[in-house]
């Protein structure tokens, strides 16, 4: 059946085509990744695209919110009982823009804020010193103890002490380990700081009950919606009754227009589906594989970062094999195996020449792969970095990356042949 996607643009169907396959045929390692269901995607693509809706169910600014209204208030309502938690806004486009919208809402420009330093993990949004947050707020960032790889609680507070943020910022984007949020809480009260707990990466696991939730430490929960939570692009803030209007305000009219309707109901999808026994295995399968997956690389004579892992998430530290994380990452690409390179916290190497590699278990969790083939990834990884500058080596692998890839391929309801909808 000729789509009207391929019928009309031939040459953007073509390459959706080619992305179809990509992902199919590649091993997917970026952590912040995933594959999302059909009926998620299929309401990704609804005609919602087609409607304003600027302001909340109830109260908006444009005729025709019947359907609309319901859409969000059912988004809402299930994120709010996943999360146990108050009050949900699902409007956010990002995981970066509902970290804004946080601050925004209990800080005023000028006023300080502090989240973890980029290269020791932390997130742009996290008021780094290239992104326009750390231009609007007064920034201080703290980092992790140099020798174990933790968080420094005592010191985190005396620097807390030191600079009286507004905000605390926890969470992070290559973090391998559990994190204390309720730590971060009480640091937060005694500085008289909002604590706003950024759980972008780990939201899955916190909803399957595999991570401690941050909802009883955090004034207000920023996530994203499209990494282990498996729901389409967007971000979502979570907080206290009391803060729900100030959150609300700070979304819009303060940051945002209209919300995307489209993806709104599409995350209304996820948050069923996340609220399953189904889910759940799913997120404790995510967290096995990436222990096996830890586990065969330090036998493989890796260096990964804290030792290994408690979540989905392992950061190779390739100082003793000599190679760059951007060599590497590229040469795994060749091989079908898709990484990122990536800062190791307390190297001195520049973000862009770092000496780490960020690989994750979410997206070939949902392909079915168990801990079985994360020996075959780890040996396949291996195999790459020893022959990084051998084509032939690198090919090998590649065919046998494709052939792992056939065995598990992307389950029926989880595939989007491109232009379907
Ligand atoms: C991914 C991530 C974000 C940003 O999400 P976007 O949707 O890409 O803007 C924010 N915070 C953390 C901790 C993240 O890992």
């Amino acid at each position: 059946m000729i789509t009207p996607l391929e019928k009309y643009d031939p040459q953007i169907y073509e390459l959706l085509r080619q992305e179809a396959a990509r992902q199919s045929a590649c091993i997917r390692l970026i952590p912040s990744e995933n594959y999302v269901s059909k009926a998620v995607m299929a309401a990704t693509g609804s005609c919602l695209t087609n409607k304003y809706a600027e302001g909340y169910p109830g109260k908006r600014y444009y005729e025709g919110q019947q359907v609309t209204d319901l859409v969000e208030t059912l988004a809402i309502e299930r994120a709010q009982k996943l999360f146990k938690v108050d009050h949900a806004n699902v409007q956010s486009h990002s995981g970066a823009v509902a970290n804004l919208a946080a601050y925004s809402a209990v800080a005023a420009p000028g006023e300080t804020i502090m989240g973890l330093a980029l290269p020791y993990g932390g997130h742009l949004s996290h008021g780094w010193k290239v992104n326009f947050t750390s231009k609007i707020f007064n920034s201080v960032s703290y980092e992790l103890d140099p020798v174990t790889g933790q968080f420094d609680f005592n010191k985190i507070e005396e620097l807390a002490m030191k600079h009286k943020p507004k905000v605390i910022i926890s969470g992070a984007s290559a973090y391998p380990r559990i994190i204390d949020f309720k730590s971060f809480g009480e640091i937060a009260k005694r500085v008289g700081a909002y604590h706003l707990s950024d759980i972008a990466h780990i939201s899955g696991l916190v909803v399957a009950g595999l991570h401690p939730s941050p909802v009883p430490y955090a004034d207000i929960v920023s996530t994203t919606t499209h990494k282990t939570l498996r729901g389409p692009r967007g971000g979502m803030l979570l907080c206290k009754a009391g803060l729900a209007d100030a959150i609300d305000k700070a979304v819009f009219p303060g940051l945002q227009g209209g919300p995307h309707m489209h993806t709104i109901s599409a995350l209304a999808v996820a948050l069923k589906e996340a609220d399953s026994p189904e889910f759940v295995e799913y997120a404790k399968q995510i967290i096995k594989n990436a222990k096996v997956l830890a586990d065969c690389l330090l036998e493989k004579g890796f260096n990964l970062f804290t030792g290994g892992t408690d979540n989905h998430l392992i950061l190779i530290d390739l100082r003793n094999k000599n190679i760059p994380g951007k060599k590497l990452a590229k040469a795994l690409d060749r091989a079908r195996i898709e990484t990122n390179y990536n800062t190791i916290p307390g190297d001195p190497a520049k973000p862009f020449n770092p000496n780490g590699l960020r690989i994750g278990t979410p997206a070939i969790t949902t392909r079915g792969m168990k801990e079985e083939q994360m020996k075959i990834v780890a040996s396949l990884i291996a195999r790459v970095a020893e022959n990084v500058d051998n084509e032939e080596v690198i090919a090998q692998v590649g065919r046998e990356s494709l052939l792992l890839c056939s065995q598990f391929p992307v389950p029926e309801h989880f595939i989007m042949p491109a232009g379907t909808h």
